[in-house]
């Protein structure tokens, strides 16, 4: 079993991590630190400290024995929500009509003519990304970008390149009337090796500052340590299991099966046999589950019911100053929904749950591969 430890940084000043690589002039930011960058930092921080990569640098960054967890943006003493592909919201007016929100994914066994509207207006639904910081009420997360034109650098020379101005988005606090409140960024770190966690407590003392993202010389991406606890467990997942069995049944699941979400908390990068990217091919053995685990389909269709987006992740390489290959994805917020017959439940739920602690995939060790199952908004917000 792995340590989980929740890390929380603290926005010291304004963030730039780049959507994509910085050849066009108009450059947007992410709203998350991904893992990637975090291991970054972290290894940063320790070769200022120490000096040469050794053994421990070893296992701490460059082994499966961490993984570092992508840090969402959060509010003290809150619990951010991602919102899946499967959330819909007001068309016209977004989270502005609360009572709109629901989320579609057991709409699956419903009449396909009976479109969902606005409760408020009568608009009809769309599909909506961001986070939640709060389930009940509803409170959206937006972190507030602003725009920053810059002089770009000569990399050979450090100095100011003739002639090129660009401009970038940068995260400088929250998008909500309260903005009085820090802008936080929380996640999860595993840890397999219980030995290296005293290193990464020092390296993690409350108010060290780390280095994140672009424009670095600028005075930007400074990120301040506040906390680093043991991690709180979540809702057990037979609990949830058996919830989302519950509205399944409702929303006119067959009741000899038993149904469950895998909705990706992270990018997932899994390839097949021949190393190529799996994209909307993947079946429910490449999460490791068991024969006669399968998707389930629309009665009307085919189709099974998959919520899945693709990504291409850029990468940067520090050290070398030099781009890192592309890796194709699918993309947080991910929705995949599965069934197996009542027998196999408890073989189930024993592999959701290997799924859920060591993730799926790829780049685990940077935040990739985590993975939701019967994540609550799913059975608590379908209407
Ligand atoms: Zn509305």
């Amino acid at each position: 079993m792995a340590l989980e430890f929740t890390l929380v940084l603290q926005l010291h000043a304004p963030l730039a991590l780049h959507r994509t690589r910085t050849g066009v002039q108009f450059v947007e930011t992410l709203d998350i630190i991904p893992g990637t960058a975090l291991r970054g930092a972290l290894a940063e921080a320790y070769l200022t400290k120490h000096g040469a990569p050794d053994g421990t640098f070893r296992a701490l960054f460059l082994s499966d024995q961490v993984q570092y967890g992508d840090l969402w943006p959060a509010l003290e003493g809150k619990q951010t929500t991602l919102l899946p592909a499967t959330a819909q919201v007001c068309k016209r007016y977004g989270l502005k009509h609360p009572a709109s929100f629901r989320d579609a994914l057991l709409d699956v066994w419903a009449d396909s003519g009976d479109d969902k509207k606005c409760r408020e207006c009568g608009e009809s639904l769309d599909r909506v990304g961001g986070y939640l910081c709060s389930l009940n009420p509803l409170e959206p997360l937006s972190p507030r970008s602003r725009l920053r034109v810059s002089t770009a650098i000569e990399r050979s020379t450090g100095t100011v390149a003739r002639e090129m101005l660009f401009t970038q988005h940068t995260l400088v606090g929250l998008g909500t009337p309260d903005d009085k409140q820090p802008l936080l960024f929380q996640g999860v770190v595993r840890l397999f090796d219980p030995t290296l966690q005293s290193e990464l407590m020092r390296l993690l003392q409350s108010n060290t500052i780390l280095f994140l993202g672009a424009g670095r010389s600028r005075g930007l991406g400074q990120m301040k340590v506040k906390a680093w606890s043991e991690a709180s467990a979540p809702e057990p997942l037979a609990e949830r299991w058996n919830q989302f069995n519950a509205a399944a049944q409702r929303a006119g699941g067959d009741a000899s099966k038993r149904y469950f979400s895998l909705t990706l908390l992270s990018h997932l990068a899994l390839r097949d046999n021949l190393l190529r990217p799996m994209q909307g091919e993947i079946t429910p053995q490449h999460f490791g589950l068991p024969e006669g685990v399968t998707w389930v389909r629309y009665s009307d269709s085919d189709q099974s019911v998959l919520f899945l987006n693709a990504i291409t992740v850029p990468g940067w390489n520090t050290a070398l100053g030099l781009p890192k290959s592309d890796t194709v994805a699918l993309a947080r917020g991910s929705v995949l929904l599965g069934q197996c017959d009542a027998g196999q439940e408890q073989a189930v739920l024993g592999c959701l749950a290997q799924i859920e602690a060591e993730g799926v995939g790829e780049r685990r060790n940077e935040g990739f591969g985590r993975v939701a199952v019967c994540y609550p908004i799913h059975y608590t917000c379908w209407r």
